[in-house]
């Protein structure tokens, strides 16, 4: 009987269990995790609700994936959205789309997306390990070495994750062990808040004010880089949401530069310049924000700066400094890992070891929010369990 070992129970490590069992069933399965139960991140995902997948084509998937979409054709072709949502349905957990075509479980529960995991591995007989660290991996011998005992592979499918939320299990460990053999891309703190200084922001005047599908423009040194219309939140340090992290993808280059970064929000992006300078020649500010359903605490804001802008330009044109941007302890995905260049994307094995595969966040690859982060890595997951015993066929 063939030995498969997965390192990491994440929703990738999770789907290449299953996967792997699933397409080997007379094969051992052995999941390990450090953590008590499996799945710990997702089942914070998505503010507890998990925000499992988006309804959209695998095409859309891959332009919303800013590093290394195209690695991800082999495997999105196997296991896209349409497969994650007939996966949950069918066994008894239906989703429901939202906006931005986001899809959570219809209980809105994540421990429900981890239940039918868990059930699953179950039913297939996945040996679970938990509360156990992998220490060290022998890549000669087939040996993986944890704080409990040493498990022998036929293949290895390494899941461990990336470094954001630290406290969730994803330390970086196996990165590192693996960066000593195949080429690793230096890793960052990605999707994450941005910081600004500005008066306005550190009065915490507007902290936890959010605007829907404002357009959201990020200036470098005086040149438009990236514009986005999405949803935005303020926070005590500065911007969250969904738009902000959007941009917080080109500022981190910036800020090693030393360059000037400006946040431009056109709370009204349907209407142009000469559009909301008739309105409000017509109407109050206050009035022109209930209509668009603009929150109200914004006529406080406009008031705080009123002697420097105009009505219009604080509508169209409301400009922010940014200083920093959040690091791993507030990221929601990281960028870096291991390098594409490292693995075949049509069997995730890397190719100096081809008994040995990863997936998952570990990999120099990551998307937007919007339930696109877990979908590539159970997509991953799912394409390296089914294709993890292939390079030992070859070799019989
Ligand atoms: C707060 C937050 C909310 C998010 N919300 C969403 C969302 O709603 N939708 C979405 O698509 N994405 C979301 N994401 C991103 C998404 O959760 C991750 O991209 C996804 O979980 C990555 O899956 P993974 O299996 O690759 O890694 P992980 O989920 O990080 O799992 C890796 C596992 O490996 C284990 N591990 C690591 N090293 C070792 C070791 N040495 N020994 C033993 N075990 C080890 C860890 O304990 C962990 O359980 C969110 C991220 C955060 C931080």
């Amino acid at each position: 009987m063939k030995n498969i070992v997965i390192c990491g129970a994440g929703p990738a490590g999770c789907m290449a269990a299953i996967s792997a069992k699933t397409h080997f069933p007379e094969s051992n399965v052995i999941l390990i995790d450090q953590n008590d139960h499996i799945l710990k991140k997702l089942r914070l995902s998505g503010g507890g609700r998990c925000n499992v997948s988006a309804n959209v084509s695998v095409q859309t998937i891959i332009e919303q994936t800013p590093r290394n979409g195209r690695f991800l054709y082999a495997s999105l072709n196997e296991f896209n959205s349409t497969h994650i949502q007939d996966f949950f349905t069918s066994r008894g957990c239906p989703l429901i789309e939202e906006d931005h075509q986001r899809l959570f479980p219809k209980s809105h529960k994540a421990a429900d997306i981890a239940l039918v995991m868990l059930n699953e591995l179950h039913r297939l007989n996945v040996e679970l390990q938990l509360n156990i660290y992998v220490n060290q991996i022998d890549l000669h011998n087939n040996r993986v070495i944890t704080s409990d005992q040493t498990f022998n592979y036929d293949h290895l499918i390494i899941a461990s994750g990336g470094l954001s939320y630290q406290q969730t299990g994803s330390d970086g460990h196996l990165i590192k062990i693996l960066s000593q053999h195949v080429e690793v891309e230096a890793c960052y703190p990605a999707e994450t808040p941005l910081v600004s200084n500005d008066a306005l922001i550190q009065s915490k005047l507007l902290q936890g004010v959010s605007l829907k599908d404002v357009s959201l423009t990020l200036l470098i040194d005086g040149k438009k880089k990236k514009q986005v219309k999405h949803d935005m939140l303020f926070t005590h340090f500065g911007f969250s949401g969904p738009g902000v992290l959007q941009l917080s993808s080109v500022c981190r280059d910036c800020f090693e530069k030393k360059q000037s970064i400006l946040m431009i929000i056109d709370c009204l992006p349907h209407l142009n310049h000469q559009e909301v300078e008739s309105l409000i020649k017509e109407k109050t500010l206050s009035k022109v924000l209930s209509m668009h359903q603009l929150p109200k605490r914004l006529n406080e804001a406009y008031d705080v700066l009123k002697e420097n802008i105009t009505p219009t330009q604080f509508l169209k044109a409301w400009t922010f400094n940014i200083h920093d941007m959040r690091g791993f302890n507030q990221a929601f995905v990281t960028s870096g890992g291991i390098s594409v260049k490292a693995i075949d994307p049509a069997t995730m094995h890397l190719k100096a070891y081809p008994n040995v595969s990863v997936c998952g966040e570990m990999i120099d690859v990551h998307s937007h929010t919007g339930g696109y982060n877990i979908s590539l890595a159970m997509s991953m997951g799912y394409h390296a369990g089914k294709h993890c015993l292939e390079a030992s066929k070859k070799e019989r």
